[in-house]
C-alpha cells in the first residue's frame, strides 16, 4: 500500500513510528504537512495539491490532527474522503470528538457511563446549574481545552459561582461537571483500534494535582482493565465513529465513566507504559480494512 499520515512535523514519536511500522510492513509511506495540503473543490475531480504538485494517489491516509488546526485539518481529511480515499478516523468523528460536549451528549445517546455534566448560557441559571451536578466540588472544563489546560477544579459553590460568571463573561464555553473524587487524581487511557482495547495505561496526576494528564506531570503505568471497562470504551469508541482513540475513563463509584475520546491519540505514552507495539497494530488495522470508498459519512455530519 501507499499511506499518507498527516502531520505538521514528521520528527514527532507518533508520526516516526507510524513510518517505520508501514515500511516494517513493505509499504510506502509520506509524510503530508496538513497546512500545506490546498484543495481544490471541483465537482468531477475533487483534487489535493500539496506544495505546487498534485498530490499523489495514496491507498489510506493516517490523521493526526493537532486540536490547534482542527477546522483546516478536518476540512483536508474532507477532501480525502471526496477522492475516495480512506482515511483511518473521517472527519466528522475528528470535528465531533474536539467538541467535548458534542461528544458526550453522542455517548449519552448510546448509555455510556459519564460524570453527570451540566451546560449553560445565562449567569442566571448558575446557581440551579451547580446543583444539578450535585454542588461543590466540581470540576469546570472549556469545551475545546486540552493537555488539562482550561480544566478547574472548584472546591467550594461561591469558587465555583465566580469561576462560572468569569468564563461566561469571557465568552468561554465551558461544561461544568460532577467531580470524581474516588479517582484519586488517575484516569485510564484505553486505546481502542477497531472494536478492541489493544492497550491501557493509568496515569496517575502528581501529589497536589488532580489532573492525570501527562502534560501536566503525570505518570504512566500499564494497567489491567475490567471487562467493564473494556466495553465501555469499545462503545464510546463506537459511538463517536472513531476507528481509532484513545478513551479516557475514571473509576467512579458507579463505575467507569468517560471523560472524553481522543482522535489523534499520541504514541509515545501508550508504547513506553505497555511495550506494545501500537503503530504496528494501526498498520495491521489498516491493511484489513483500508479500501476505496469505504469511507462511512463522506463529510456529512
Ligand atoms: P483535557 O482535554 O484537557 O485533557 P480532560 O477532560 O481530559 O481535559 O481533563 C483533564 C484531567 O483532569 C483528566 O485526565 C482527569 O485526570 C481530570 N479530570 C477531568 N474531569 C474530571 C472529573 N469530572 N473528575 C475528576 N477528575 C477529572
Ligand atoms: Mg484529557
Amino acid at each position: 500500500m501507499h499511506l499518507g499520515i498527516l502531520s505538521r512535523n514528521s520528527s514527532l514519536y507518533s508520526t516516526r513510528r507510524l513510518m517505520e511500522a508501514a515500511e516494517a510492513r513493505g509499504h510506502t509511506i509520506r509524510v503530508v504537512d496538513t497546512l500545506r495540503c490546498y484543495m481544490n473543490i471541483a465537482s468531477h475531480k475533487p483534487r489535493i495539491h500539496y506544495k505546487g504538485e498534485d498530490l499523489e494517489d495514496f491507498d489510506a491516509v493516517i490523521p493526526r490532527i493537532g486540536s490547534s488546526i482542527t477546522f483546516y485539518g478536518a476540512s483536508v481529511v474532507r477532501q480525502f474522503e471526496m477522492m475516495g480515499v480512506f482515511s483511518l478516523n473521517e472527519s466528522v468523528a475528528i470535528t465531533r470528538s474536539r467538541d467535548k460536549l458534542r461528544s458526550l451528549q453522542l455517548l449519552s445517546r448510546k448509555g455510556i457511563g459519564l460524570p453527570v455534566t451540566g451546560f449553560a448560557h445565562s449567569p442566571d441559571d448558575i446557581p440551579d446549574l451547580i446543583q444539578m451536578v450535585g454542588g461543590a466540588p466540581l470540576v469546570i472544563k472549556l469545551l475545546e481545552g486540552t493537555q488539562g489546560i482550561g480544566v478547574v477544579l472548584a472546591e467550594t459553590e461561591k469558587a465555583a459561582e465566580s469561576v462560572i460568571q468569569a468564563f461566561m463573561g469571557l465568552k468561554a464555553n465551558i461544561m461544568v461537571q460532577e467531580y470524581i473524587k474516588e479517582a484519586g487524581g488517575a484516569d485510564i487511557r484505553c486505546f481502542v483500534i477497531g472494536d478492541k482495547v489493544v492497550a491501557a495505561m493509568k496515569r496517575q496526576a502528581p501529589d497536589g494535582e488532580f489532573r492525570s494528564n501527562l502534560h501536566r506531570g503525570g505518570q504512566a503505568e500499564l494497567i489491567k482493565i475490567t471487562p467493564e471497562e473494556r466495553s465501555t470504551a469499545v462503545r464510546a469508541a463506537k459511538a463517536m465513529g472513531l476507528r481509532v482513540s484513545g478513551v479516557d475513563l475514571l473509576r467512579s463509584n458507579h463505575g467507569p465513566v468517560v471523560m472524553e475520546v481522543n482522535s489523534s491519540p499520541g504514541l509515545e505514552g501508550i508504547e513506553k507504559a505497555t511495550g506494545k507495539d501500537v503503530a504496528g497494530l494501526i498498520i495491521d488495522y489498516i491493511e484489513k480494512n483500508a479500501a476505496p470508498y469505504k469511507n462511512k459519512t463522506q463529510g456529512r455530519g
